[in-house]
């Protein structure tokens, strides 16, 4: 007999068959996925993976830099995530004293495993510092001072608290102990992205050979000069066999560096691209580093210990400095913004499949797969109009900025 679990939708399909496709799910899990002529249904309607944000350090007014955070507060941010087109995140905590950190993401897993909502919408954990560089610049908003070297303990408690679930490490692996730290991490499971970091090109192929996969958003985590022939992007750019993490809202990378970064790349073949089922696949994945402030209005805001302004333009920024801290950028507007700069390329993916690829989850959209998707009108542009988010086949209407506004 249906209930409110069963339901069926229908869109046009960006996925290895073209034509449009009938979901049909049974108790929030996908039973059916039927390949459909394209007339099928409207032309513009599209049924996609939701949005999957690797790196979220709070949300809508929800920082997760916190010591007693509340299973109300992670609810929340979970919930509003939702409204744009985010299903699941990487709840991310960056640099603070080792024990200090280690207590408050134990504190985080506990409340996330007691509660299925939460369990759905965090999907694993980015740990970002305090293996980072502390180089003015490359260390970013985090504190230097309470930068260290990586040991295999480290690695062993992380994996102790975190069990089986999803782990990104940012790492700069020119600290001492770094490579042996990647190798032990890489064996049990954490996937290790480098970031924040000053590393030679040989230190990054050294990192690349014990198993790193990612680079975390490549174009920021250093300073805002560089030296023209030799520095990190260049270095990074060339090292075969990193999937780059970028921050699309066309102010932490420019428009013309998104463009070349994705130029620079496209010749690269990933051996690890090759099973994900998009033909057009380049090695970059999409995230809004998203701070409290993203789906919240302009104002002051906590990032752990640090006060952040938030402007009508949405950047983050130390009061004072002109140095960004996390985006207030929501992951929806960060599609649209990658839709501006790079139009009619498929995006979508670098903010849904990719980080999932990158972290070796299962890809979405499978039969016997949990009924989660986004359903939206796009223009061939490929901009979002309007559209709902289903999870475990439930709908929520998506918050399209722009077109919300003028409601
Ligand atoms: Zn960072």
């Amino acid at each position: 007999m249906p209930n409110q679990f069963d339901g069926e939708a229908v869109g046009q399909w960006d996925g290895e068959d073209s034509g449009a496709v009938r979901l049909r799910w049974k108790n929030g899990v996908i039973v059916s996925r039927d390949v459909l002529p394209a007339n099928a249904a409207p032309l513009d309607w599209h049924i996609l993976p939701p949005l999957f944000d690797p790196q979220v350090n709070g949300f809508a007014g929800i920082d997760f830099q916190q010591d007693d955070l509340a299973p109300e507060q992670l609810l929340l941010a979970v919930l509003e995530l939702r409204r744009h087109a985010c299903s699941k995140i990487l709840l991310t905590l960056i640099t603070d004293e080792w024990p200090r950190l280690m207590k408050r993401l134990a504190h985080i897993k506990k409340l996330r495993d007691a509660h299925p909502e939460l369990r759905d919408g965090i999907a694993g954990w980015h740990i970002e510092g305090p293996f980072l560089s502390e180089k003015p610049g490359y260390c970013g908003a985090h504190a230097p001072e309470l930068m260290v070297n990586p040991t295999e303990a480290h690695i062993s408690q992380l994996r102790e608290i975190t069990g089986d679930d999803a782990v990104m490490l940012t790492i700069a692996p020119e600290r001492p102990g770094a490579i042996a730290a990647i190798e032990r991490a890489v064996e049990s499971g954490v996937t290790i992205s480098v970031g924040h970091t000053d590393a030679s090109s040989e230190i990054l192929s050294a990192a690349v050979r014990a198993g790193a996969r990612g680079f975390t958003h490549l174009g920021n985590g250093c300073p805002r000069t560089l030296d023209r022939q030799d520095n990190i992007l260049w270095r990074a750019l060339n090292q075969e066999g990193l999937i780059y993490g970028l921050i699309p809202d066309a102010i932490h990378v420019t428009p013309d560096l998104f463009r070349l970064v994705h130029h620079a790349a496209a010749g690269f073949a990933h051996e690890c691209l090759h099973d994900s089922y998009f033909v057009d696949s380049q090695p970059f994945y999409y995230t809004t580093d998203a701070m409290s402030a993203a789906g919240a209005p302009p104002g002051t805001y906590r990032i752990g210990r640090l006060n952040l302004e938030v402007g009508a333009d949405k950047v983050v920024r130390l009061p004072g400095q002109n140095l960004f801290a996390g985006s207030a950028l929501t992951p929806l507007e960060g599609y649209q913004r990658a839709c501006r700069m790079l139009p009619k390329r498929p995006l979508w993916q670098n903010l849904s499949t990719m980080p999932c690829v990158l972290m070796g989850l299962p890809l979405p959209l499978q039969i016997g797969s949990s009924a989660d998707f986004c359903r939206v009108a796009r223009g061939p542009d490929g901009l979002v109009h309007s559209g709902e988010i289903y999870v475990r086949g439930h709908p929520t209407a998506l918050e399209v900025e722009g077109v919300s506004a003028k409601r």
